[in-house]
C-alpha cells in the first residue's frame, strides 16, 4: 500500500544548500550575511519577555505589517509577511494560479519556482537568458500563454541586475498577468521596484531579511502589492496556518528593519568586498559575472565547476555549485568578511596553480 498521494509521489523538491554541522567552514554557500544583525535585535532578544511565548503571536503581525509599509512608504493594506520568503513565495502560486495555467521564468534563475509551480501543477514556461546570462526584457513583452511571470532581480544565481525601467515595462505590458519580482537581494543593488506596487496592480515585489538583514535564522519575508493580491495570500494563508511569523521573530524582525543605518554599512561592505574578490578572480583566469548582490558566480577557464567545489570544500571553504545545464561550469560564491575572502582567494590560488 502507499499511502502517499500521487501529488505528493511526483514532487520533486528543492535541495537547500548544505548546513554542515560536523566541521566548521568557511562557509560561502547559502549567501548568509557574514556580520551579525543589528546590535539592536541582540538588545530585543535580551529584553524579550518569555512569558509572551505562552500566547499566539498576532495572526496580523500588526505591528512588524506596520514597520514594513513605514519603510517602503506603502499602505498596511499593501504588505503580507511570512515565515521566510520562500513561504511568501510558495504561497503566490496557489493565489495567483490555477491548474494547468502558465508561469513564465528564466531559464537560469531560483530552482525554487520550478519546485512549487510542479507541486500546484503549473506549467513552467522557461525563457533563456543570452549568452551573457542577462534577461532581454523584449521576451517578456505582451507575453501570451501564461498568467503570470516571476523575475528574480538581481537574479540569482547569476547576480545580475534588470534595470527598474526594463522590468516596469514588463509589467506595464502584461497588465493581464501577475509580475511577480523577488528582491532577495534588492538591498545590494539599485533595481528595486518595490515603492511603484501602488502604481501598478498586477505588481507583487516580494522580499526576505535573511539575507542584507543577516536574519536567515529568524525566517522573515514580505511581500509588498495591492490590496487584492495580498488579500490573496492571506486568503492562502490563513487556509494553512494562522500564526507564520513567531513573536520571537516578529519582534527581531521590528527592530531590524529600524537600524537602516547599520545594514547601510553592511551592505557596502559587502559590495566593495565583492568588487575586490571579482577582480582576484578575474586575475586567476575566471570569468566572473557581474553581480549586483551578496554573491558571485564564476567559472574557470580550464577547471570544472564541480572540480573547484570539492577542492574547496576539501579545504574547508564551502561554496555552492548547481548542476543545472548552462551552469555546471560554475560555482556561485557568497562574499564574506575580508578574511574569509582571503582564505578562499588563496585556497583557489593553490587549485589553479596544482592544475596548472
Ligand atoms: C534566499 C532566497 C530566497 C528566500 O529566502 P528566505 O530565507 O526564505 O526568506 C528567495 N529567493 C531567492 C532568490 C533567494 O536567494
Amino acid at each position: 500500500m502507499n499511502y502517499l498521494s500521487r501529488r505528493c509521489r511526483s514532487i520533486q523538491p528543492y535541495t537547500a544548500g548544505e548546513q554542515p554541522q560536523d566541521k566548521k567552514y568557511v562557509k560561502l554557500n547559502t549567501n548568509e550575511c557574514p556580520y551579525p544583525p543589528s546590535p539592536e535585535v541582540e538588545k530585543t532578544l535580551r529584553d524579550f519577555d518569555a512569558g509572551r511565548l505562552r500566547l499566539y503571536p498576532d495572526p496580523e503581525n500588526a505591528k512588524l505589517v506596520a514597520t514594513i509599509a513605514a519603510r517602503h512608504g506603502v499602505e498596511f493594506e499593501n504588505v503580507f509577511v511570512g515565515n521566510g520568503s520562500d513561504e511568501v513565495l510558495c504561497m503566490c502560486f496557489p493565489a495567483f494560479f490555477d491548474e494547468n495555467d502558465g508561469v513564465a521564468y528564466a531559464d537560469v534563475t531560483y530552482s525554487f519556482y520550478k519546485v512549487w509551480a510542479h507541486m500546484y501543477g503549473i506549467n513552467s514556461v522557461k525563457i533563456p537568458l543570452d549568452d551573457e546570462f542577462k534577461l532581454l526584457p523584449e521576451d517578456y513583452i505582451s507575453m501570451k500563454g501564461v498568467k503570470g511571470i516571476i523575475v528574480c532581480n538581481p537574479n540569482a544565481p547569476t547576480g545580475i541586475p534588470l534595470g527598474r525601467l526594463d522590468l516596469l515595462k514588463i509589467v506595464e505590458s502584461n497588465p493581464d498577468k501577475i509580475v511577480i519580482v523577488d528582491e532577495a537581494y534588492g538591498e545590494f543593488a539599485s533595481c528595486s521596484v518595490a515603492n511603484r506596487v501602488n502604481d501598478y496592480p498586477n505588481l507583487l515585489v516580494v522580499k526576505t531579511l535573511s539575507k542584507a538583514y543577516a536574519l536567515a535564522g529568524a525566517r522573515c519575508g514580505y511581500a509588498l502589492g495591492n490590496k487584492a493580491l495580498i488579500d490573496g495570500l492571506k486568503a492562502v494563508k490563513n487556509s494553512m496556518n494562522s500564526y507564520t511569523v513567531n513573536a520571537l521573530t516578529e519582534a527581531v524582525a521590528i527592530a531590524a528593519l529600524n537600524d537602516k543605518k547599520y545594514y547601510a554599512g553592511v551592505v557596502d561592505k559587502i559590495n566593495a568586498e565583492r568588487e575586490e574578490t571579482a577582480d582576484a578572480l578575474r586575475e586567476m583566469d575566471f570569468e566572473v559575472l557581474p553581480s549586483s548582490s551578496n554573491f558571485i558566480f564564476a567559472r574557470h577557464k580550464k577547471l570544472s565547476g564541480s572540480e573547484i567545489y570539492f577542492s574547496l570544500k576539501e579545504n574547508g571553504v564551502l561554496v555552492r555549485h548547481f548542476k543545472g545545464e548552462r551552469i555546471s561550469d560554475f560555482v556561485r560564491i557568497t562574499i564574506g568578511t575580508r578574511e574569509e575572502m582571503k582564505t578562499l582567494l588563496a585556497e583557489v590560488k593553490k587549485i589553479v596553480k596544482n592544475r596548472n
